[in-house]
């Protein structure tokens, strides 16, 4: 039977919206593994960044950033798993989008910092928020030793996003990297010049689990877990695709405090397994 190789990469955002859910999910992955024999690892991206603009009331109830608030956490639950730790940043000053090189310098090293303050290891994985990844995100990531980044979305069109957490009307302009002319399914050392394309870069970039054989980006060829509750069939056809497109790895994102019904992912799991049998790996494993 074929083998196909798992990364779950969980965009955890503001800690305080997951903190609830991901003991959870933890626990369901643990019992998984006891039912299964299917040993789940994720790459838990923690989210820190600009993103919490205090003057904004939802936000301003929730505490915390990721690393700050989620390091305790995250600390014992490495410790107990064979998971990993990586980061996910927006490119944000503030409210305002700003993916400039300065900001995204300040933003990955202070980041950084923070992390190896917190966890006393260098983070190795990175994913951008809003999938933005740029020429200048390879060369701070690659000074800083990160060896992954998992934000290319193949044939993904820049687009403007016009809602913040799908409520605010964004007041300023942020647009999602463009990785329309990426057509990488497999993860790829990118072209410093054209990220897109692949090159001499010595960071891996890992594509998202978009259907191979999609000729252009649309939600219905994108797989993440977040799509299980609301079209499952969906789901599970993108994954026979690339198992049927002899592709060996997938690497599916999630949203933590996305997932409200864990024998949906049971399913989905069991499914896949049947189809094609999975194993998992962290993004830091692939470089
Ligand atoms: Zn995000």
């Amino acid at each position: 039977m074929n083998k196909i190789k798992v990364a779950l990469t969980a965009h955890t955002e503001n800690f305080s919206i997951c903190k609830e859910v991901v003991p959870k999910l933890i626990k369901f992955f643990d019992n998984l593994e006891k039912e299964t024999g299917i040993e789940v690892r994720v790459s838990w991206m923690l989210e820190q960044d600009d993103m919490r603009p205090y003057n904004c009331e939802i936000r301003s109830k929730q505490d915390g950033r990721g690393i700050e608030q989620g390091g305790k956490f995250f600390r014992e639950i490495i410790a107990s798993r064979k998971d990993e730790i990586g980061l996910h940043i927006h490119f944000t000053r503030g409210w305002r989008f700003d993916p400039s090189p300065e900001n995204q310098e300040r933003l990955i090293k202070s980041a950084y910092e923070k992390f190896l303050d917190v966890f006393e290891f260098e983070p190795k994985s990175f994913v951008g928020g809003w999938w933005y990844s740029d020429s200048n995100t390879i060369k701070i990531l690659e000074s800083l030793n990160f060896k992954t980044d998992a934000s290319p979305v193949p044939l993904y069109k820049e687009r403007r996003i016009k809602w913040l957490f799908g409520k605010i009307p964004t007041p300023f302009k942020i647009t999602t990297c463009n990785w329309e002319e990426c057509k990488e399914r497999k993860p790829y050392h990118p072209s410093y010049r054209n990220p897109c394309i692949k090159g001499n870069a010595k960071i891996l970039y890992v594509p998202n689990s978009v259907n191979p054989t999609a000729k252009s980006f649309s939600a219905e060829n994108f797989l993440s877990l977040d799509r299980l509750k609301y079209d499952f069939e969906g789901c599970i056809k993108i994954f026979k695709e690339f198992v049927d497109g002899n592709f060996k790895f997938i690497c599916i994102p999630f949203h933590p405090h996305s997932i409200n019904d864990v024998n949906l992912v049971k399913k989905f799991l069991e499914i896949c397994n049947n189809y094609s049998k999975i194993y998992f790996t962290t993004l830091g494993e692939l470089a």
